[in-house]
């Protein structure tokens, strides 16, 4: 049996790096995703690709700072699904500065997009869950919302603002069966991390006890567990998907 047969999923970012993962990993496990992403070209050579191997898959543009595209968003599901099941806040940037070379612009995106995204797409989300069998929050947050990172400011406020989300709404959402856990990825492949000079990433390795970065399949594993029934006494907890670097 396949972990998540027949769930409405959506995936916010889930055009591409860990985003595109997890959608790959919740259709093969039986889910319909929604790849909800601001863009559409990747996002819709992604569904495609799900769609080619058989997945059920669905793609819409949206920008998850914007109340009125996530009104779009889901208004769209509960016309064409009725409800969702899975929500997977995952859509996220990075606009690094010092303290003192920040300027408002950058601080106010990074927010905008990776602490208002979540509680905008979540919001909307709980209204389509359904009130008999609940469903499942999971929200992006990150190593540095443990340790604190040079240049991020802004970045690491909004990882840790996530965690923070996370556990006042599995208390108001616990007796609605609405589950609400976060994953704080380490060091992952993907596009993001793309662009790390070399010296300061043998830096950042040192630092991980295993010894390497992360795969975006292995952060997508950690999302389908806290999805899955697996996990159905799991709430308002953060999972490292880190290689040991917070021990
Ligand atoms: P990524 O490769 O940069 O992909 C992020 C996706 O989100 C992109 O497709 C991007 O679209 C989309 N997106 C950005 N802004 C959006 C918006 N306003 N509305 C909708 N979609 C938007 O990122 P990733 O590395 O897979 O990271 C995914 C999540 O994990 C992020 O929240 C990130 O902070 C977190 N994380 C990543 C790492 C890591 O090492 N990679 C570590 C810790 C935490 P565009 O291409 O159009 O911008």
């Amino acid at each position: 049996m396949n972990r998540l047969q027949d769930k409405i999923a959506v995936v916010t970012g889930g055009a591409r790096g860990i985003g595109k993962a997890t959608a790959e990993k919740f259709a093969a496990e039986g889910a319909t995703v929604i790849i909800a992403d601001f863009d559409d070209q990747i996002g819709l050579i992604t569904a495609n690709e799900i769609s080619a191997t058989g997945g059920k898959v669905d793609f819409v543009k949206v920008d998850v700072s914007d109340s009125k595209s996530v009104g779009n968003l889901f208004g769209m599901i509960e016309q064409n699904y009725g409800r969702v099941d899975i929500l997977v806040n995952n859509a996220g940037i990075l606009m690094d500065s010092t303290l003192k070379k920040m300027d408002e612009d950058k601080f106010d995106k990074v927010i905008d997009v990776n602490l208002k995204g979540v509680f905008l797409c979540t919001q909307a989300a709980v209204a389509l869950m359904d009130p008999e069998k609940g469903g499942v929050i999971l929200n992006a947050s990150s190593v540095v919302a443990h340790t604190g990172n040079f240049g991020q400011t802004n970045y690491v406020a909004t990882k840790a603002g996530v965690i923070g989300m996370t556990k006042v709404w599995a208390r108001e959402l616990g007796r609605k069966n609405i589950r609400v856990n976060a994953v704080a990825p380490g060091f992952i492949k993907t596009d993001m991390t793309v662009g790390i000079p070399d010296k300061v990433m043998d830096m950042m390795l040192q630092r991980v006890p295993l010894g390497r970065m992360g795969e975006g399949t292995e952060v997508a594993d950690a999302y389908c567990f806290l999805a899955s029934d697996e996990a159905s006494y799991i709430t308002g907890t953060t999972l490292n998907v880190d290689g040991g670097t917070v021990t």
